[in-house]
């Protein structure tokens, strides 16, 4: 799977705020994203990350918004 800083992402199981949306602020050996309703912040490994995520939604491109 390729990610990187900035992507938004769906996973399997929504956050219990309601959002299945993520925006990943790190991506390395550890992913680290926000949820993207409450801003909730979770690190995971990346190999449990990929399990977890359905899909990528966009891609992080230099956006200023
Ligand atoms: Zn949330």
């Amino acid at each position: 799977m390729v990610i990187q800083v900035g992507d938004v992402v769906k996973m399997r199981k929504p956050h219990p705020c309601g959002s299945d949306t993520w925006t990943l602020t790190r991506v390395g050996a550890d992913v680290k994203m926000v949820c993207s309703k409450c801003g909730h912040m979770v690190m995971l490994d990346r190999q449990v990350f990929e399990k977890r995520c359905k899909k990528v939604i966009s891609h992080g491109e230099t956006t200023d918004g």
